[in-house]
């Protein structure tokens, strides 16, 4: 490389931050560098390669032992005594692709007070320069085995990383408290975990308990693939409650803020022994020997809802049992994550089946992964008892004025969406109806699969369903729980079989769909016997399923409140139209003082008239006022039956029988 081209180089790294009088100076006083070779050769010390993983065993145990006990500081010690084989390079890592995360959202950055050390003695490691995750060490003849030790510093807060330890619980999830040996498939490396909690403490978690004495509890030796997939809760007030009606295998494990929370009826609990019915029903097989929910009632602890084979990690509200009417919006999480142990876990898209989790994960075919997924949640949760039929409706609604409102197709297919969340998890954005994101491979593609389901129910007399395809492709293999592979002609080819058809172009045509023509995949609906309308005067169901239903202006004025902050304005609608997008807030409205009740009063009253409706709206220093010719009141989702179809849709969500 010549000095000119070195020049233009850095220049172009100038323009990511830092500032040109710096960047000049230290140019002038560092070397000219010929080539990569000796650049490399720059670094304080050569690093090897990572090795890339094989499937052979690592030799030996490591033992594992986690203390969570430190809730005051909320830091969790790791040690990890490593059996090593042999001198020479060996190259830990730290897990970067979470499963469940589909994306590279290890927390590497809390991860502190890294040594390691062998017959007492240090070995200093160096950290990869291009690949963070991964740490180089050296091994010393004579050492049989390294000690490593480090802390996670979990966060008091959950403006960044979710809060995981507070005084009365802790969620542990080994893949964030844990390094490992490179080179080696995940499923091939033998841990022996333990963790120290705070004495009396219960706990939930699928691995099999060996000892529990003194707050240690002793796990079953797994391998580091079951281990990260199988996370504990635990609390100071925990509950274990048997939900399997044929036989002792599927539990709830509840943690609570306050023991008073843990206070399911008998009615409540039967809607979740409903759901395992339901869901037996409707796959036919189970992929687990045990399976543990595991549910955190809390308002202090970060919110998640994530699945695993054997167990999911699931939040609720703290009343989520004893105001069981608010909790209508978040009853169809435990259903969703149970149906992952079939979808996504068991049968798995081959490219997010990698070696081990610093292997990129591919995301091709989350729209089934999560978007099959997100449609049995809501199924099962009706036919379970967890949803009313109405509340199954009313959320089914809700997703479907979203995508028919979402102008993001535009410019952006929905499979585009699937690709992009490995650029970041879950990005925020004011301009989500734009932007698009990861809820849509979620809930648009809920609406392909019921588009798919009263496909084959119209064209087969209702002979054949989507139930058909799930039972063939998910529920096959009873009792096995080795993860499978599947690609998108795989995935044609099961639903060929279930009913003929030219499943790659109805796919296709909706996962590609781009373009100011392209339109959300609604067909379901009306095949379903249904209609989207909007109505001004929500029903009590719809309040409960719409918790957000009284701050909510996205279909008439095209905004929502935030307290007083104007939050996801729809783009190209009525507020965007008046210049109105991210930073302001609410200040009047028709010169009172502005308020969402104002507002929907405003609305409603301008209904059918020709007066305006007048906000005065502050950002920073700045007021403005803006007046809206809007005169069609408020606006909110519902699906109205059509009258002489058939109801498919509520067969659909009709209890399966057996
Ligand atoms: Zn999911």
């Amino acid at each position: 490389m010549t000095r000119t081209r070195l020049t233009a180089a850095c220049l172009a790294v100038l323009m990511c931050g830092a500032s040109a009088p710096a960047l000049a100076q230290d140019f002038q006083s560092t070397p000219v560098v010929t080539d990569a070779r000796q650049a490399a050769l720059a670094l304080p010390r050569a690093q090897p390669a990572i090795p890339a993983p094989v499937d052979t065993p690592w030799p030996g145990v490591i033992q594992y032992r986690a203390d969570v006990t430190d809730l005051d500081r909320r830091i969790v010690n790791v040690t990890e005594t490593i059996p090593v084989a042999a001198p020479g390079p060996l190259t830990l890592l730290y897990p970067k692709y979470l499963p469940g995360n589909h994306a590279d959202t290890g927390p590497i950055q809390l991860i502190s007070g890294l040594t390691v050390t062998a017959n007492g003695r240090r070995i200093e490691w160096l950290r990869d320069t291009v690949e963070p995750y991964a740490f180089h060490l050296d091994i010393p003849a004579g050492v049989t085995s390294i000690e490593v030790a480090f802390q996670w510093l979990t966060q008091p807060d959950s403006s960044n990383w979710r809060v995981t330890m507070t005084p009365q619980m802790v969620n542990m999830q080994w893949e964030k408290a844990i390094l490992y040996p490179a080179g080696h498939f995940a499923r091939q490396i033998q841990v022996a975990p333990s963790i120290q909690l705070p004495e009396g403490w219960g706990y939930g978690v699928a691995l099999d308990t060996v000892s529990h004495d003194g707050g240690l509890a002793v796990l079953e030796t797994t391998d580091l693939y079951t281990l990260v997939d199988s996370p504990m809760f635990a609390g100071a007030h925990y509950r274990r409650i048997d939900i399997d009606p044929a036989g002792d295998d599927v539990h709830l494990n509840i943690v609570a803020d306050e023991a008073g929370n843990i206070a399911p009826t008998d009615d409540q609990l039967k809607l979740f022994e409903n759901l395992v019915t339901q869901a037996d029903r409707l796959f036919g097989a189970r992929h687990f020997d045990n399976y543990e929910f595991l549910f955190a009632l809390t308002d202090t602890m970060g919110g998640i809802g994530l699945e695993h084979h054997r167990s999911s990690e699931n939040t609720g509200a703290p009343d989520f049992f004893t105001a069981w009417n608010k909790s209508a919006g978040n009853r169809s999480l435990l259903p969703h994550e149970y149906t992952h142990s079939w979808n996504g876990k068991f049968m798995r898209p081959a490219d997010e089946l990698t070696a081990n989790h610093n292997v990129p994960t591919q995301n091709t075919l989350l729209w089934v992964y999560e978007g099959q997924t997100e449609y049995w949640g809501e199924v099962l949760s009706v036919r379970s008892g967890l949803h009313t039929k109405d509340e199954g409706l009313a959320t089914i609604a809700g997703i479907a004025a979203f995508y028919d409102n979402q102008p993001g197709r535009a410019w952006r297919a929905l499979q585009d969406t699937n690709n992009h969340n490995l650029l970041g998890y879950r990005v925020p954005g004011q301009w989500t109806s734009w932007m698009r994101g990861t809820g849509d491979y979620y809930r648009e593609s809920l609406l392909i699969w019921l588009d798919a389901d009263t496909l084959i129910r119209e064209e087969t007399n209702g002979r054949k369903s989507l139930d058909d395809f799930a039972r063939a492709f998910f529920g096959h293999g009873d009792g096995d729980w080795t993860p499978q592979g599947y690609t998108f002609e795989q995935l044609v080819a099961a639903l060929n079989a279930v009913h003929p058809h030219d499943w790659t172009g109805f796919l296709r045509q909706r996962l590609d769909a781009v373009g100011p023509d392209a339109r959300a995949p609604l067909a379901g609906l009306e095949r379903g016997g249904y209609r989207l309308t909007y109505t001004d005067a929500l029903t009590d169901t719809e309040k409960a399923v719409h918790g957000r239903w009284a701050n909510d202006f996205q279909y008439s004025l095209g905004f929502t409140l935030s307290g007083d902050r104007i939050v996801s304005v729809l783009w190209g609608g009525p507020a965007f139209q008046q210049g109105i997008g991210a930073g302001w807030s609410l200040v009047a409205v028709n010169g009172q003082t502005g308020s969402a009740e104002a507002l929907r009063e405003a609305v409603t009253a301008s209904k059918g008239t020709d007066a305006p409706i007048e906000l005065l709206i502050k950002s920073g220093d700045r007021f403005r006022t803006v007046a809206f010719d809007y005169h069609d009141g408020l606006r909110y989702p519902r699906l109205e039956r059509i009258e002489g179809t058939p109801d498919r849709l509520g067969d659909i969500l009709t209890a399966r029988r057996r």
